[in-house]
């Protein structure tokens, strides 16, 4: 087995390990594998060790390895997670099958708008900005009900709503790490009180997603723990 391979299969024993501590069933848990950066031939690699869901950070690189992994196209599930500039969600809207990094009405608007009448409709998370970092992309935590009430109310039925997504300030603390997956866990547990059919929290990443795990997320994003360092 290669590299990838062999890193795959360590970060599924993290994934066990985690649901067993947690006391979750560990079907609960989608293993997103983000291949930003990667070319064609590593996503190949780990779908032949059984990733079968990708994570791409920027649309032009992505619709290139989509174009170029259009064999395996039926298999694979495509996750954007970049941040979305709204000139560019037409592609996005047509190649992906889910985008998490929804974070203002007008782009959840226009992938409503734009995505294809004969494909399934776009499933969509709020990325929420659960620790205030002015740097980061992502609704306040305050503003994510009124968010979700608007792109739950878009008509068409072209995009559904599944549920949130944070990406929490780098920490070495693992109390830390929890208290912020928390938070977010606890404004996803709010919408489905409020009523949303909310299925996904699509939290933690290679460095936290134990924690992430103990706190309710439903999909792990994995970068470097499957594909290496990113240069
Ligand atoms: C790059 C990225 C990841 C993966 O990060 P790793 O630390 O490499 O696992 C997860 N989520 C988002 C939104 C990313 O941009």
């Amino acid at each position: 087995m290669g590299t990838i391979g062999s890193n795959l299969q360590e970060v599924r024993r993290r994934i066990e390990a985690a649901c067993a501590k947690a006391a979750r069933d560990v079907n609960t848990v989608t293993l997103l594998a983000v291949s930003k950066t990667f070319p064609p031939a590593a996503l190949r690699e780990a779908f032949a060790a059984g990733a079968r869901a990708f994570g791409e950070n920027y649309a032009q690189e992505a619709l290139a390895k989509i174009d170029a992994l259009a064999d395996l196209r039926p298999l694979i599930e495509w996750h954007f997670i970049g941040p979305l500039q709204s000139n560019k969600t037409r592609p996005v809207a047509a190649a992906f099958d889910w985008v998490h990094s929804v974070d203002r009405l007008r782009i959840a608007q226009r992938l409503a708008e734009q995505r294809p009448a004969d494909l399934p409709a776009l499933n969509l998370c709020l990325q929420v900005n659960v620790s205030g970092e002015a740097s980061k992309s992502g609704t306040a935590p305050a503003d994510v009900p009124t968010l979700a009430a608007a792109v739950a109310a878009l008509p068409g039925e072209r995009v559904r709503l599944r549920g949130l997504m944070s990406i929490p300030e780098p920490n070495d603390d693992a109390a830390r790490q929890r208290g912020q997956h928390r938070a977010v866990r606890e404004l996803f547990v709010a919408l489905r009180a409020a009523g949303h059919p909310l299925d996904t929290l699509s939290m933690g990443m290679s460095a936290d997603l134990e924690a992430a795990i103990l706190e309710g997320s439903t999909l792990v994003r994995v970068g470097s723990a499957i594909f290496g360092q990113r240069y």
